[in-house]
């Protein structure tokens, strides 16, 4: 039997299960192309793709400019490492650091880097500029939080599957409550070896948790007050995907006009990964001005495939794309549509309790307990009408669509999730 030969479902799936670690719980689907918002499994059946790969793929999939400028960078130089320049890699940090509006641009590949990144980045300002006596900062963090999957980022997790007997952990970190600025005050004022605040704009893996509308901004103004640096993970929320380029959207170079809700909150570190390369390649990265960013030295960190040739042209496409077809105006216009569409199914319905979300990062929550099969089973049901969703945790279910939906494509996907959903009233 040829290794690649063209496998059923079955097949691959019991290939992943007798030969691949166990460390996911997919879906029965098995898919072998994408186009745009749709992908197909390996019996030709399409579907409507509402994870987006967690959001990496904003852009939709294998989108021709951003597969464009992959290919022809992968025939022309795919790696040097960082002991050599690149004549890629300096065109990018410009462009990225321009696009957002910081002064510097630190290139990673996955998420939990660039967090990890952001973390020792903190750490070190607060040392060499803040004045904190060394191995003696705090860095607060969420409740609930999902940076990634780190022996770090998971020590200051409160998933116990994604904690136990993982330990023994890193220290150096405060939890309180999300959405809560008094809890943020206390932290803050009892501590005088605070150091950074990681916050996540919308706690996505947690189940599309919106904050207070005032939350970012005031807990932005308390990081201030306290020479505290505001670290923002965007890796899911970020490049278009709640309806403006960024959730924490503040000098950004963005043309969007919706850009009023949350006024100028802007990081003092910015995370970004996952839709930065739209899904093609591992790009991460992280965003800083020259006051803190001049902590990091030569030796300080790094990484072999950070900033490769292929990730930098990739990443650049992938944001032109994001800036030329307006995806984050269309994030903003469809979302408010589809939670129109959904409130008015919830009226009437026993099986969905609310609707919540930000431009096209929603979920619904399900009326059960939160170990209950029914979201599962919704899902499921929903494959079964070609559309892919994932539960976040137990009752929730999360629909974030690539952004490059059209709103009569965006009525036919609310269309399956309402019938899909009467089967379960
Ligand atoms: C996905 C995600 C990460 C981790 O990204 P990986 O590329 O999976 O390491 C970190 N933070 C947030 C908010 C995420 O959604």
């Amino acid at each position: 039997m040829a290794v690649l030969e063209k496998l059923t479902s079955q097949q691959a799936i019991d290939l992943e299960n007798k030969y691949g670690a166990h460390n996911y719980h997919p879906l029965p689907v098995v898919l072998s192309k994408g186009e745009g918002v749709y992908v197909w499994d390996v019996e030709g059946k399409k579907y409507y793709d509402f994870l987006s790969a967690y959001s990496a793929v904003n852009q939709g999939h294998c989108h021709p400019k951003i597969v464009g400028a992959m290919m022809e960078q992968a025939q022309t130089l795919t790696l040097t490492s960082r002991a050599f320049y690149n004549d890629k890699l300096g065109a990018y940090e410009k462009f990225a650091s321009e696009f957002f509006g910081f002064d510097k641009l630190l290139p990673m590949n996955t998420g939990a880097e660039a967090v990890e990144t952001a973390l020792k980045i903190c750490r070190k300002w607060a040392y060499e500029k803040k004045g904190i006596h060394e191995n003696e900062a705090q860095i607060i963090v969420c409740e609930n939080n999902f940076h990634g999957r780190t022996t770090t980022i998971i020590s200051f997790s409160n998933d116990p599957v994604a904690r136990k007997n993982f330990g023994p952990y890193t220290s150096g970190f405060i939890k309180i409550a999300y959405d809560n600025l008094k809890q943020l005050e206390e932290a803050l004022e009892a501590n005088k070896n605070v150091a950074g605040f990681l916050v996540e704009p919308i706690q996505g893996e947690a189940g599309v948790y919106v904050p207070s509308e005032d939350y970012l901004a005031k807990a932005k103004a308390l990081c201030e007050k306290h020479n505290v640096l505001f670290i923002a993970d965007e890796v899911q929320t970020g490049i278009a995907r709640t309806g403006r380029l960024l959730a924490t959207c503040g000098n950004c170079s963005c043309s969007d006009k919706n850009c009023s809700g949350t006024p100028n909150v802007k990081p003092d570190i910015l995370i970004l990964g996952k839709a930065l390369s739209g899904g093609a390649y591992p790009v991460s990265g992280v965003l800083a001005n020259d006051a803190i960013m001049e902590v990091i030295r030569p030796g300080n960190h790094g990484s072999t495939f950070g900033g490769n040739p292929v990730a930098a042209a990739v990443a650049i496409a992938a944001l032109e794309v994001v800036r030329d077809e307006k995806l984050a105006e269309n994030a903003f216009e469809l979302g408010e549509l589809f939670r129109a569409e959904m409130n008015e199914y919830i009226k009437t319905s026993n099986i969905v309790t609310l609707v919540r979300g930000k431009g096209l990062l929603n979920a619904i929550v399900i009326n059960d307990h939160e170990e209950s099969e029914t979201a599962w089973n919704i899902c499921v049901a929903l494959k079964e009408n070609g559309l892919l969703a994932k539960p976040t945790h137990g009752n929730i279910i999360r629909f974030a669509p690539p952004l490059v939906m059209n709103k009569e494509q965006l009525l036919e996907c609310v269309g399956i999730i309402k019938n899909t959903l009467k089967e379960f009233e």
